[in-house]
Parts: structure tokens; sequence; C-alpha cells
């Protein structure tokens, strides 16, 4: 397949544009900074700064849209809201009017979304059938992202929207953060701990991803999170575990609250999300638990 990708450049896009090159697709990036992102990405990609580079008979069979700000890029003030909200819904926007453009429409948008989309949920078991359970920042911002590449709908392009959970990976995402911390011994459960986290491991993700993609018929909301969701307790604990390490040391809500401002909501707040869509449909998941996805990514 043709396909473009935004977001290439970042953690789980280089990890899905070596897996797709591997399996003999061939790729357009779209990438701020060119120069930067092209070292980066398997030697033929085309990387382009503007998706006006794009001709209108480019032959392209799909697109992978995961390009947006880093939501820890710092402390969400307003402007960084919505600096947030825009690199998601207007690369959207961008990415649609390109499909409308081309005089072959593609068969298929993969859409980014996370499971921010649920709200902090507390402990309810979160399917892709549930609806927000706080109408959050988290949530605004996924909802919108969400609402934007419906319109691909409108071309007649089949749609997967993928909810993500924390993706686990040692080139990037939480993990990359945490590890060298956790190895020191230094890492810290956060808040009373009894928040959930759903997470995935990179490999899985990518192969959600490339799935979603190659497959016709497959179309929808796919909650893309392990099926063994952990509170930040058991998560912290078999970080430490993994890194061989105690964990005594706790950050207390008030100050991630004062360190963060809204953005600890993140942390604070969690979902207990199920990928019920893909297991349905036979999905077999490499690392369904967390001590086995760890166990490979420290080694
Ligand atoms: P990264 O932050 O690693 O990469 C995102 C990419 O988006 C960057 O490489 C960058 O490409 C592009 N980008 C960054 N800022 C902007 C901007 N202001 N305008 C346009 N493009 C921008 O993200 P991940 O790979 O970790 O995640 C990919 C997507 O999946 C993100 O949207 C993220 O929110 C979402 N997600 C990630 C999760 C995770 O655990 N990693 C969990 C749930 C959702 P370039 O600099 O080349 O332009």
């Amino acid at each position: 397949m043709n396909v473009l990708i935004t977001g290439g450049s970042g953690f789980i896009g280089r990890a899905l544009c070596a897996r797709l090159a591997a399996g003999g697709h061939r790729l357009i990036v779209l990438s701020r900074r060119p120069a930067k992102a092209r070292p980066l990405l398997p030697v033929d990609t085309r990387v382009v700064a503007s998706l006006d580079e794009i001709d209108d008979d480019e032959a392209l069979d799909g697109i992978v849209n995961l390009a947006g700000e880093n939501l820890f890029s710092g402390r969400w003030t307003a402007p960084r809201k919505d600096r947030l909200l825009a690199s998601r819904v207007e690369t959207t926007a961008a990415v649609i009017a390109l499909a409308r453009r081309l005089r072959r429409t593609p068969e298929v948008l993969v859409s980014g979304s996370a499971v921010g989309f649920y709200g902090d949920a507390g402990d309810a078991e979160l399917t892709e059938h549930s609806s927000a359970r706080r109408k959050d920042f988290g949530y605004r911002l996924c909802d919108a992202w969400e609402q934007r590449a419906r319109d691909a709908l409108s071309l007649g392009m089949r749609l997967c929207v993928i909810r993500t959970g924390i993706v686990l990976g040692r080139d990037g995402g939480m993990l990359a953060k945490l590890w060298p911390m956790y190895r020191l011994g230094l890492g810290a459960r956060l808040g009373k701990g009894s928040q959930w986290l759903s997470w995935i491991h990179i490999e899985d993700m990518v192969t959600i991803l490339e799935r979603a993609l190659e497959t016709p018929g497959v179309d929808g909301v796919f909650n893309a999170t392990a099926p063994n969701p952990v509170t930040q307790r058991g998560f912290h604990r078999a970080l430490a575990a993994a890194a061989h390490r105690p964990a005594p040391w706790v950050a207390p809500a008030p100050l991630l609250k004062l360190m963060l401002g809204e953005l600890s909501d993140m942390l604070l707040g969690g979902q207990r999300v199920y990928p019920r869509r893909l297991e349905d449909q036979g999905f077999v998941f490499r690392f369904p638990r967390l001590e086995d996805a760890l166990a490979d990514l420290a080694g």
C-alpha cells in the first residue's frame, strides 16, 4: 500500500513506519521538520513538510493520522490547551482536505484518539460502547479529534478510530521517562494509587494500527489497550519489580497538583478500559500481561 502517516516521526509513528516498510508498504510522512524526521525513518520514506506537496494524482491507499503536540509538553495553560487541540484537529482537517482533493480517494483513514475519551472514570469497566464519565479536557480533546476524523465517512472512506492507552516501549512515551527513575530506585506511586491505568505494549499497538490499515471491512472505534488494565499502585509495583529496586516512594496528589496544575488530572485520574472489539474480532495480544510486557522491555 502507499500510506501517508502524520506524526510518523513520533514514538508510535517511528515504530509503525519501521513495521510498514518491512512489510513492503511505500510511506509518505508529514513532518514539520523533515530534516530532523528523515534519519528516524526507513530509508525510502518520502517526507513532506506540507500536504500541499502531494499531487492530486498521488495514488494513496491509506492514511494513519497520529500527529499531535505532546500532552506532557508542559502545564496545561489556556494557550497550550489550544495548541494540544489544534495540532490534532487541524492536522486531521488537513488530511481530510487532502483525501477530498485527490483524484482517487484513499480507501482508509486510521485516526488516533486516546482512552482519555472516557474522562476520569473511577472503577467503571469501559468498552467502546461506554460514554464519557467526565467531560474533562481529555474527553474534549479526544472527542474533537474523533469528530473531525468522522468527516472521512462522507468521502466513503473506511474509518478506524484507535483509542489508545499508555503505550509502553523503550524508545519513547511514559516508560522511557519513568524507567531511569525506577532503575535508580526513585520511582514513586502517584497519589492514592487506586486510579486505573490502561496500557499497551508498543508491539501490540503497531500490530493494531497495521491490521486496521490493511484489513478490508475492519472499521469503527477500537480500544487499543491490553486486556489487563492495572491500578497505578499495581503499575508502580510492577515497574519497581522489573527494575529490581524497592518502591517505597509516594508522590502525594497535592504536590502533583501544585507542580503540574490541570495536567495532574491525567496522572491522578484514569480509565479501566477493555479492548472488547479487538477481542471479539479474535485479536491475540502478544503482551496481555503487564509483567511480561515490562520483562520484554527491560530485557
Ligand atoms: P509523539 O509526541 O512521540 O509524536 C507526535 C508527533 O506529532 C511528533 O513526532 C510530531 O511530528 C507531531 N507533532 C507534535 N506537535 C505537533 C504540532 N503542534 N502540530 C503538528 N504536529 C505535531 O507522540 P506518540 O507517538 O507518543 O503518540 C502519537 C499520537 O498518539 C499522539 O497524538 C498522542 O497524543 C496519541 N497517544 C499516545 C499515547 C502514548 O502513550 N504514547 C497514548 C494515547 C494517545 P513532527 O515533529 O515530525 O512534525
